[in-house]
């Protein structure tokens, strides 16, 4: 789908601005590079709140933009069809008069001219928005990183690709427990293939929830079958033939492998700035309210960092990308507003819905809250202050935690891990 809705939206534009166009005024011309979660949620944001320039959506993936949380759970289980992926029917763009170029990267962007390159053409901008996310870590090729057979799940293409080695009795090795690769993990065992699972961290999860949430889901994949194996790294990856056949792992352990998925974080995509002299930290550094060092050219979403906490943020989710974006989008406008991060996220496996909100960092106490048919959360506390909850299968628990937190209230530890409180109550204190 290579540019398929280039031409009409320019046509279509030029009718529908006021004529301001016919009358000889220059519209005002947004560019957004990365046609993703953030990028979508931007030029949706932009038309909504009535920018009535011209603005152009590109994107180096040839689909229009896609939500990728399902890639790792029902699509790939598929139980999904691809058309529930897109965020937006395609007729959304031509009917907000956007112009979607798909299909091809920007390769570079001049930021004294304010144009950027896309396949043969140079387009000029008045504001930029660089919403171009993130790539996947993969295994150096010294390690048999480049063997046939050693996949990352980041887009469509990635998951269609691996999709017929799901069968059952395949074996996978999965390297690394972080959400991916534990909700890849959930997904083959599901299928019914053997599933080995390494962390080399102490435990799964280590680097993003507390023990007691590491805990439960072991005892969740456990119980379904899956070998994890933490603190074990891999070592090295075997084949014969340029295909992967076997893992090496760091305790001298030996498994045999039809595929390998690699779990172990991304790196933001920071290369286009970089060219244009925009600076980076731990990102593509945005002040609070989404601009860069340069003052045309913004960034949402996985490759953008803001100021949180007194330091550059980062954070890795659907919420960061929409709410970041649209907030960049209210500012290109005059808003003026900074960004305020409200974390959420979730994760699937099995019949589990993990619901998280808020940021654990810096927690010193968990507290354990039971609720009814077995459904757990988990609070963490720093001191008094309530930064996060993880819940399992409790969406009240997770509602009211989330509302308390962006709330800034903090109620009695004991108050919340007694079951017979009223969730709702803890709202009103
Ligand atoms: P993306 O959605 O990655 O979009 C960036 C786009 O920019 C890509 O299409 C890329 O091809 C394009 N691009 C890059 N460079 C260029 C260029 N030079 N020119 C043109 N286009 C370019 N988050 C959650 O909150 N909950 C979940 O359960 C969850 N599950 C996930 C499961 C998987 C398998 C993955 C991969 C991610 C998951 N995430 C989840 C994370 C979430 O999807 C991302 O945080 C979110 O997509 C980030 O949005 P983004 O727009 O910044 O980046």
């Amino acid at each position: 789908m290579n540019c398929i809705l280039d031409a009409l939206p320019y046509r279509v534009a030029r009718n529908q601005t006021n004529g301001r166009a016919e009358k000889g005024l220059a519209m005002k011309h947004v560019i957004v590079v990365g046609a993703g979660q953030a990028g979508a949620s931007c030029v949706a944001r932009l038309r909504a709140k009535g920018f009535d320039g011209q603005i152009t959506l590109i994107g180096e993936e040839p689909f229009p933009p896609y939500q990728r949380p399902p890639l790792s759970k029902a699509y790939l289980l598929g139980e999904m069809e691809r058309d529930r992926l897109y965020l937006r029917p395609e007729s959304f763009y031509v009917e907000q008069v956007i112009t979607l170029r798909l299909g091809t990267p920007v390769t570079s962007i001049d930021p004294v001219e304010q144009t950027l390159t896309v396949g043969d053409d140079v387009l000029h901008y008045d504001d930029l928005v660089l919403t171009t996310g993130s790539t996947p870590r993969r295994l150096p090729a010294a390690i048999g990183g480049d063997l046939d057979g050693v996949m990352v799940v980041r887009g469509l293409q990635d998951v269609d690709a691996m999709a017929p080695r799901f069968a059952k009795g395949a074996r996978v090795l999965i390297v690394g427990g972080g959400y991916i690769g534990l909700e890849a993990a959930a997904v083959a065992a599901k299928l019914g293939l053997s599933v080995t699972l390494v962390e080399m961290a102490d435990r799964i999860l280590q680097r993003v929830a507390a023990p007691e949430t590491s805990y439960y889901f072991r005892q969740v994949h456990s119980k379904h079958g899956v070998d994890i194996r933490e603190g074990v790294g891999l070592d090295h990856l075997t084949g014969a033939e340029g295909r992967v056949t076997g893992a090496v792992l760091s305790d001298g352990s030996t498994v045999e492998v039809d595929f390998v998925l690699v779990g172990v974080g991304i790196v933001p995509n920071t290369q286009l700035a970089e060219m244009a002299g925009v600076e980076i930290d731990n990102g593509i550094a945005t002040d609070a309210q989404g601009r860069t060092s340069d003052p045309h050219i913004w960034a949402a979403g996985d490759c953008a960092s803001f100021p949180l906490n007194g330091q550059q943020m980062r954070l890795e989710s659907v919420g960061n990308a929409i709410d970041q974006a649209e907030c960049v989008a209210d500012n290109i406008l005059g808003s003026d507003r900074p960004y305020e991060a409200k974390p959420w996220f979730w994760s699937d496996q099995y019949d589990v819905k993990l619901q998280i909100a808020g940021l654990s960092t810096g927690y010193d106490k968990i507290v354990t809250r039971h609720g009814e048919d077995g459904v757990v959360s988990f609070w963490y506390y720093a001191g008094d202050q309530l930064l996060a909850i993880d819940a399992m299968n409790d969406p009240r628990a997770y509602m009211v935690g989330k509302r308390l937190i962006e709330a800034g209230k903090s109620p009695a530890q004991d108050a919340v891990a007694d079951p017979a409180t009223d969730l709702k109550a803890l709202l009103k204190a």
